[in-house]
């Protein structure tokens, strides 16, 4: 019988995050794969445990997940960590997590720290709607692309990044997005000094081309404003009654039916389809 795949989630940055049934299924897992064995080795030290190490990262993935896969077939159960956070989200764990659900393998994410959730829960922006961009890449022409495909966004976007590439970042943001758009910077989250800065793209830029960004961001950028939709006119109304007559509707069911699509009084619409004829 195959084993299992846990996906368990490690502090960003407060090692009381972790929680009592991450540290379980660190315990009773058969191996742990890991991205970066030291990190977690520093973890395991921290919570006392003991545990078979694998490293399972960018650049040996395809070649150690098959490993992980057939250990996990052989009826082992095995914890995934990244260094920090949740596995598979900007990080190693998203191609193992397709390889289990391809053969069969029951996959188990234990709900925990994220940084994007973390970040988006204290930005002050909307948080009904928003989309995942996780990092733009370093090439231009992909970066480029990318920023170009949410010139219409409408809902409040997430970003990771890297201290020393936030400037080029905010630069590219402000160029696609304007410099007034609304953004909320928030840094070294759950740490001694966690930082959220509510500005604008501007300002921002302005701030840390005069002190030098440090720490980790996630950035939080607020969506196009929504186009509002404009007010229908009496032509408007004409041309849908006459649409539904044409359908085979009377005139007062057709006033009726465009009034209510339309939003406006039936006397006005009544009015606009005599005035049409
Ligand atoms: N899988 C992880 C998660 O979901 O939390 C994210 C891993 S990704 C490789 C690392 C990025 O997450 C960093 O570059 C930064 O953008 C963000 N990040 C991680 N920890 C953070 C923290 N404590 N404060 C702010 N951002 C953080």
């Amino acid at each position: 019988m195959a084993g299992m795949l846990y996906l368990v989630p490690t502090p960003i940055g407060n090692l009381g995050d972790i929680s009592k049934r991450a540290r379980e299924t660190l315990e009773n897992a058969d191996f742990i794969a890991a991205e970066d064995t030291r990190v977690t080795l520093k973890l395991l030290n921290h919570l006392e445990l003991k545990k078979p190490l694998v490293s399972y990262y960018e650049h040996n993935k395809s070649f150690k997940g098959e490993k992980i896969l057939d250990r996990i077939l052989a009826g082992e159960t095995c914890a995934l960590v990244s260094d920090a956070g949740s596995p598979a989200i900007s990080d190693p764990g998203e191609d193992l997590v397709k390889q289990c659900a391809a053969a069969g393998i029951p996959v188990c994410a234990i709900p925990g720290p994220c940084a994007a959730i973390t970040a988006l829960s204290i930005s002050g922006q909307a948080t009904g709607r928003f989309c995942f961009e996780g990092f733009l890449s370093t090439a231009k022409k992909s970066r480029r692309e990318h920023l170009d495909s949410l010139k219409n966004e409408t809902r409040t976007m997430i970003f990771y990044e890297a201290p020393h590439k936030l400037l080029n970042t905010l630069t590219d943001l402000s160029e696609t997005f304007g410099s007034q758009r609304p953004i909320s910077l928030c840094r070294e989250l759950t740490k001694l000094h966690e930082e959220v800065i509510r500005t604008t793209l501007g300002e921002a830029l302005e701030r840390y081309t005069q002190a030098p960004p440090k720490g980790e961001f996630v950035l939080i950028v607020a969506g196009a404003p929504e186009k509002t939709k404009a007010a229908p006119t009496a032509d408007d109304a004409a041309a849908r009654v006459s649409q539904l007559m044409g359908q085979g509707l009377s005139r007062k069911d057709a006033v009726k039916q465009t009034a209510a699509e339309l939003g406006l009084p039936k006397n006005a619409v009544y009015s606009a389809a005599l005035e049409e004829e």
